[in-house]
């Protein structure tokens, strides 16, 4: 089996728990969700509504297709950014098949240490660059591959994982075995669950029972990472963490101002710290944002 991706890419993680520190990103290809809403006004219909309706995209994936950028676009790195919806839309529509990359564990392997500093995850300083699973949802199949990843030869000074999941899919067996048994490699799995702003439906959003999975997985830390724009948003966070707690869940919670453009994150940004405080939850900011505007590959 091969792994669809659609980009790698050395950053720094400007989001959550490890904000600020040099990471190399792995996007998969493929999301059971559209969050065809982001940035679109909370009257927007939701995901199901859309479907009946048939619409598929977002407004502005469907001009880009109605304008055939999907075939006159050569590089992935030349694919426009866009300011609603998911703004991986790249690594979701099968429209966008054509720049993603299907290459063996070997490949992928060679890929990503070809980005550090030094061709290896652990410095001759003794840092080390951590690795950031990211999509699309990295625990679709995909997550099948993730053990043979990990024990590759040269992955073995590999010190930290970071899995950015939308906390919807089970763990298989395997994966979770291996991360139980490491006493190398730190996971940690960023839960950003999606809110009505995203449009998708609070019933397959919000799946609490899937959160304890990672919870309940030794070796591991997790924490929840919700994105908000307003007073509605933090409500249905207070909702969301509560079902979270009555699972058992007792995590850190970090709320990110909804972003995309510059502007809007410094509209944001403030109103969003003020909660955080008033709240005892974390504030993340959309650093990479700010270092390096909106774009592919940061
Ligand atoms: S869960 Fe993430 S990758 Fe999937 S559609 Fe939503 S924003 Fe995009």
């Amino acid at each position: 089996m091969k792994l669809r991706y659609s980009e790698a890419f050395y950053s720094v993680q400007g989001e959550g728990k490890f904000v600020g520190v040099p990471s190399v990103f792995l996007r998969t290809y493929g999301c059971n969700f559209r969050c065809m809403n982001f940035g679109l006004g909370k009257n927007e219909p939701m995901r199901d509504e859309k479907q009946k309706q048939g619409i598929k995209h977002n407004p502005e994936v469907a001009e880009l297709i109605a304008k055939d950028i999907h075939n006159s676009v050569e590089k992935f790195e030349d694919l426009p950014i866009i300011h609603t919806g998911c703004d991986t839309y790249a690594s979701i529509y099968p429209e966008f098949k054509k720049f993603m990359k299907d290459r063996t564990i070997d490949e992928v392997v060679e890929h990503l240490l070809s980005l550090t500093p030094e061709g290896k995850w652990t410095l001759s300083n003794g840092q080390d660059v951590h690795l950031i699973l990211t999509g699309g949802e990295p625990l679709l199949g995909w997550q099948k591959l993730w053990p043979e990843l990990f024990k590759h030869p040269r992955m073995g000074d590999l010190k930290n994982v970071t899995i950015e999941t939308n906390t919807t899919q089970s763990l298989r067996d395997d994966l979770r075995s291996y991360i139980e048994a490491q006493d190398r490699i730190r996971f940690t799995f960023s839960c950003s669950p999606k809110l009505s702003v995203s449009g998708e439906p609070w019933d397959t959003a919000i799946k609490p029972s899937i959160a304890s999975e990672y919870y309940a997985t030794g070796n591991s830390d997790m924490y929840l990472k919700f994105v908000v724009a307003d007073q509605d948003d933090v409500d249905e966070v207070h909702r969301a963490v509560q079902e979270y707690r009555n699972a058992g869940i007792q995590c850190p919670v970090y709320l990110m101002p909804l972003g995309g453009r510059s502007e809007e994150y410094v509209l944001n940004e403030r109103q969003v710290a003020e909660l955080c405080m008033e709240q005892g939850w974390r504030f993340s900011p959309r650093m990479h944002i700010g270092l390096f505007g909106n774009a592919w590959g940061t």
